[in-house]
């Protein structure tokens, strides 16, 4: 390089260190206060008895309502209405869909958009086979000081009853809402039903018909996690999901002649297939930046210690090397891009039949933004043999719309984070899995996915696994989250 150039370079190298350091002094967090907000009465003895008998009733759906066992979801019924008698005083309830609860607490004045919160009673069964390997039966919500156990723990009883308690002990308080809040507690959350089985996609039915907007909605989602890195960061981060991403399964096959083994040609119909796999593979789509990942770096960089600001703090700078790089790390993938995952593969059914027909499914996670037919349009582009099927399985879904993080309701949510506890970052994440709350956009533009319970990633994990357990710590803070956010969002 010439001389000049070397000068010229070192001379902005040097600028843009300063600019550096500087920004990195000035990047903090923003300094908005947060005020300490006053303890909150939660009855906990309670609150650990009714999670823990909560867990022991099965309340597993079918995806066929006729294949429903109903018994269980009437003792649930009558298990809530016995716990929880005030709320079942003051608040007029509606059965829709056989299964699904929706509850209307009048509010005084009845001025501004009602507000809802979520949550689903229905619980996955445990996989074959599994059952030995729990430390205590899933079903029967054993109480050992330290943890609650059982299938429910955390998706989603400790939310449903906690949200039960908040209400029970804010009607003892003698406290009246300004608004209409909605409890809707659907019943097949965790099944892939038709839409018109779906207690959520009823209940939001329910609420067009009687002409019902929501000013917000709040449901499972993000949870309270630690993030330590010695040195670097010590913060909680409450993660609230703004947006989910999409579903769809698809099967993409090609036929052969079939015949018998000992005549194979040089490409059977599964060799046809693998060039098609490699096509689908090789064409990821592209990983980008959302402002919600944005948003959600930008809030960590800010509160890390100084020597590794100087690099986050240019996080604008950095975003085509981070898109790139995490590109490579397929959880980080996740969050920036439409997920292609090539899962169940089928051939002949006999090992000396040649098959006349390959398939496998290609199960993707869509990103807000995208849709199913974007998908389907990417994989014909994608796989250069023009001689396939491509079926769109039933099960899909399109990914929600993202909220906003300036709303009423995201800005109470930090307000309430933060004034329980001041060293947590609040910021907006993309949630991978689904809700219920994506049923309700027709009626909602504010829905965001929250469960306020502090647990650590390796607790997370035994959602839906082996061992789902909650930290009986983690469950007064549970209860008196849904106790502000009632009073706060509740205003008229
Ligand atoms: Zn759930």
């Amino acid at each position: 390089m010439d001389r000049k150039y070397k000068i010229a370079g070192a001379a902005a190298a040097g600028a843009v260190a300063a600019g550096t350091a500087v920004r990195a002094a000035l990047s903090k967090e923003k300094k908005e206060s947060f005020e300490p907000l006053p303890p909150e009465k939660v009855d906990l003895e309670r609150y650990r008895k009714n999670l823990s008998d909560a867990i022991k009733i099965k309340t597993i759906a079918d995806k066929h309502p006729e294949s429903t066992n109903w018994e269980v979801f009437d003792e649930f019924h009558a298990f809530l209405r016995e716990r929880y008698p005030l709320f079942h005083e003051k608040l007029e309830l509606t059965v829709i869909n056989r299964g699904a609860l929706c509850f209307l607490w009048k509010g005084k004045t009845g001025d501004g958009d009602p507000i809802a919160l979520l949550a689903h009673q229905d619980v996955v069964p445990i996989s074959e086979g599994t059952l030995d390997d729990w430390t205590h039966p899933p079903f029967d919500g054993v109480d050992d000081g330290e943890f609650i156990w059982g299938r429910g723990a955390l998706d989603m009883k400790n939310h449903l009853i906690a949200v039960m308690e908040s209400v029970e002990t804010l009607l003892e308080e003698g406290f009246e809402p300004e608004r209409d809040v909605y409890i809707l507690l659907g019943h097949n959350e965790e099944v892939m039903c038709d839409n018109t089985d779906n207690g959520a996609v009823a209940m939001c039915e329910y609420l067009k018909e009687k002409g019902v907007r929501l000013d917000c909605i709040i449901d499972e989602g993000g949870a309270i996690l630690p993030v330590n890195i010695k040195g670097v960061i010590n913060k909680d981060l409450a993660g609230i999901g703004v947006a989910e991403k999409g579903y769809a399964d698809i099967e993409v096959a090609v036929h052969a002649k079939g015949g018998h083994s000992s005549q194979a040609p040089n490409h059977t119909a599964l060799g046809k297939l693998a060039n098609v796999i490699r096509d689908i593979e090789n064409h990821q789509f592209k990983t980008k930046m959302s402002p919600m990942l944005y948003e959600l770096f930008d809030k960590i960089a800010r509160n890390v210690s100084y020597p590794v600001k100087l690099v986050t703090c240019n996080l604008r700078l950095l975003v085509p090397a981070l898109e790139l790089a995490l590109g490579y790390v397929p959880a980080a993938a996740s969050m920036m891009r439409t997920t292609t995952g090539v899962t169940m593969a089928s051939g002949s059914p006999q090992a000396n039949v040649l098959p006349q027909r390959a398939s496998v499914i290609v199960n993707f996670r869509i990103f807000p933004g995208q849709t199913v037919d974007d998908v389907i349009a990417h994989l014909k582009k994608a796989i250069r043999y023009k001689d396939v099927e491509i079926n769109l399985l039933p099960g899909w879904k399109n990914p929600s719309a993202i909220s906003p993080t300036d709303s009423r309701c995201f800005k109470a949510l930090e307000r309430i984070c933060r004034g329980m506890n001041p060293n947590t970052i609040v910021a907006p994440y993309l949630v991978m899995g689904g809700t219920d709350a994506c049923h309700y956009q027709d009626v909602c533009e504010n829905i965001y996915r929250y469960s306020p319970f502090r647990v650590n990633t390796s607790l997370l994990m035994t959602t839906h696994g082996t061992n789902e357990r909650i930290p009986v710590a983690s469950l007064e803070e549970g209860v008196a989250f849904f106790k502000r956010y009632i009073k706060e969002l509740s205003k008229a």
